[in-house]
């Protein structure tokens, strides 16, 4: 099963994500996460990477393309990936679908979270990430996914951890901002890159607005 995920930064792809991984027992390969374990880790393609993403700005193609051709090859990528965060542009998609065209390797799946630019903004800066798993949803502005307040201090409403830190880029409104502009680009952007594959597979389009619950439920109706 493969599987491409598309929403814009604050619509909850990497929850949604988390879900259809759970379904297909697929990897899960976010670029984004991928970059951050990098930056963590001190290595040289964090280093590359970690200007670009604290400007909001997409890293280079040059790095990323080939960061993600590769782990596609990876063993556990043989049955099938899920990919999230990446394409995030027209060259992007292009690349991809050369290389799957390549290999011989079809698209089962792409999957499109639609949102509002001004609701996801107000997510973004609302989401909070759980040191001990990435998957643990927490966002101080959805009543449905609140941290919990334990001993005056907020802690995951999944695991307890009171390790609950914000990202520095989701809390820069201009940077924000432009990430927003690359996703909602339909000229060179990542929507230019959903138009690319709407030409050749069919798209799943789910409401990103009601809660993770009834995302996750609409989704998985989708989902054969
Ligand atoms: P995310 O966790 O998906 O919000 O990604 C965080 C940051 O990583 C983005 O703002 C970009 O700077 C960088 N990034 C993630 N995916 C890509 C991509 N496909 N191409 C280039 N940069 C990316």
């Amino acid at each position: 099963m493969n599987i491409l995920i598309f929403g814009p930064n604050g619509s909850g792809k990497g929850t949604q994500g988390a879900v259809v991984q759970k379904k297909y027992g697929v990897p899960h390969i976010e670029t984004g996460v991928i970059f951050r374990e990098n930056i963590k880790r001190g290595t040289e393609l964090g280093k590359q990477a970690k200007e670009f993403i604290d400007r909001g700005e997409l890293v280079p193609d040059g790095i990323t393309v080939p960061m993600i051709l590769n782990r596609l090859r990876e063993a556990d990528c043989k049955n099938g990936w899920l990919l999230d965060g990446f394409p995030r542009n027209l060259a992007q998609a292009e690349a991809l679908g050369t290389a799957l065209a390549e290999a011989g390797i079809t698209l089962d799946y792409v999957i499109v979270i639609l949102l509002d630019r001004e609701i996801a903004k107000k997510r973004i800066m609302g989401r909070r990430l759980c040191a001990v798993d990435n998957n643990h949803p927490n966002n101080i502005y959805i009543d449905a996914i609140k941290p919990v307040l334990k001993e005056g201090k907020m802690v995951c409403r999944v695991c307890g951890s009171d390790k609950l830190t914000a990202r520095a880029d989701d809390q820069d409104e201009a940077a924000i901002d432009k990430r927003h502009g690359i996703y909602y680009d339909t000229q060179t952007g990542t929507l230019a890159a959903v138009n690319y594959f709407k030409q050749r597979v069919k798209v799943l389009e789910v409401d990103g607005t009601p809660g993770v619950k009834e995302v996750s439920e609409s989704l998985l109706k989708m989902l054969s």
